[in-house]
């Protein structure tokens, strides 16, 4: 493969003596959420094996440049991953074991939507290693789904989280979503407890997003439906936090919830601010001070690689402002660890208050964070008013 840019081929090769969590991106769906803005697209089974093949042929690429680097963790998301045959996932993972040293026991997870996956599939995802599996499951109320334009019933994820565990996977991640529009608490508490009772390891709860440019944005625009109402979201967001704590999990992101020793090590890459590197159509990478995307429609993606052009279709140099605004904005989700200061230290020479004393200063007096000489964190109100804390550090 050739024409990637030679400042990347530099920061590539000089920054992979580290362990990289590697994410490779799926984009298809049987079909589009009503809430999706994410990069995937509907109908294009006909070109899973050749866009397999591109993602090998791209994995193998970086193998031989960066010289075989050792994988962190390993993430196969989407999109829906489990759309694809078992077939071209065991071409996939045969890539990745060729392009990197993959230690034993790393986290591995794939992502599925509970919908027609069989027992021997499951069983077949588990022996390529995949070890964790993150389930979207959304609601426990049919009326919900239909409003989300899931591709599954309740009764089909609880089935699937059953077959799961059946099939050896003992790392369960249930995705669930809440603030929706003409949801009542009673409604969301209703699915928590009943996603709860299965006892999965991992539970991420995200209150809904009404992204411009997604069908439930459309369907608010033509009053067809209410928007969601932020202060009932808040409500049941606090309501989550202490019946999961309840319950025996973890607060340990924002939006994110753990057995001890479940909690994701791939996504506390990303709120480490920590090297990454994505393949596949508008995936992300970063190293060091460098992000870069591929270009995002699957058939460019596909038309670059068969042509031996780089996939990349965007690159920047993070300024060190950048850098360490991001640094604190991502660490801030991170609830109970927050940004510790020795690491900021070791990465930019200076320590957090000497970098933002000012705005910590203006926002302990809001009692949105809470600094004790070694790490800044996000207070409980904090955490309800993330983005008017977020944006100080920009
Ligand atoms: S399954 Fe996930 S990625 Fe696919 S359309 Fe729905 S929300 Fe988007």
């Amino acid at each position: 493969m050739k024409a990637l840019p030679p400042s990347l081929w530099l920061a590539l090769l000089a920054e992979v003596e580290e362990a990289l969590a590697v994410y490779v991106h799926i984009p298809f769906c049987r079909w589009r959420c009503s809430y999706c803005d994410f990069n995937i697209y509907a109908g294009m089974s006909r070109w899973f094996a050749p866009y397999v093949a591109a993602l090998e042929q791209e994995i193998r690429w970086f193998g031989r440049a960066a010289g075989r680097a050792r994988a962190r963790t390993i993430y196969i998301g989407g999109g829906t991953p489990s759309l694809l045959p078992l077939s071209l996932l065991e071409r996939l993972f045969e890539a990745l074991q060729e392009a990197f040293e993959v230690p034993l026991g790393i986290e591995i997870t794939m992502e599925a939507n509970p919908s027609g996956l069989s027992m021997a599939y499951l069983e077949g995802v588990r022996a390529l290693g995949v070890n964790r599996l993150s389930l979207g499951v959304q609601s426990a109320h049919p009326e919900e789904l239909r409003l989300l334009r899931r591709d599954h019933t309740f009764e089909e994820a609880r089935d699937h989280f059953a077959m799961a565990r059946a099939a050896g996977f003992a790392n369960l991640n249930a995705d669930l979503i809440y603030g929706l529009p003409g949801q009542a608490l009673c409604r969301w508490q209703e699915t928590l407890e009943a996603v709860r009772a299965w006892g999965p390891e991992h539970l991420s709860a995200y209150a809904l997003i009404v992204e411009e440019r997604t069908t439930l944005h459309r369907w608010i625009r033509e009053e067809r439906i209410l928007a969601p109402d932020p202060d009932l979201a808040a409500e049941m967001y606090e309501w989550t936090r202490e019946r999961l704590a309840q319950a025996g999990y973890r607060h340990y992101e924002l939006s994110n919830w753990a057995r001890p020793g479940y909690e994701s090590q791939h996504n506390a890459v990303y709120w480490r601010y920590e090297p990454y590197i994505g393949f596949g159509a508008g995936a992300w990478s970063f190293l060091k001070d460098r992000r870069w995307t591929n270009v995002r429609h699957p058939k460019d993606y596909i038309g670059r690689i068969e042509r031996g052009e780089s996939p990349v279709a965007e690159e920047e140099i993070l300024p060190l402002s950048v850098q360490m605004g991001e640094m604190v904005i991502l660490g801030l989700r991170r609830v109970e660890e927050g940004v510790e200061d020795v690491r900021f230290r070791a990465r930019f020479g200076q320590g957090l208050m000497e970098r933002y004393g000012a705005v910590i200063a203006e926002l302990e007096g809001l009692g949105l964070v809470q600094w004790d000489g070694v790490r800044l964190r996000l207070t409980p109100r904090g955490q309800l008013l993330g983005n008017q804390v977020f944006w100080r550090f920009l």
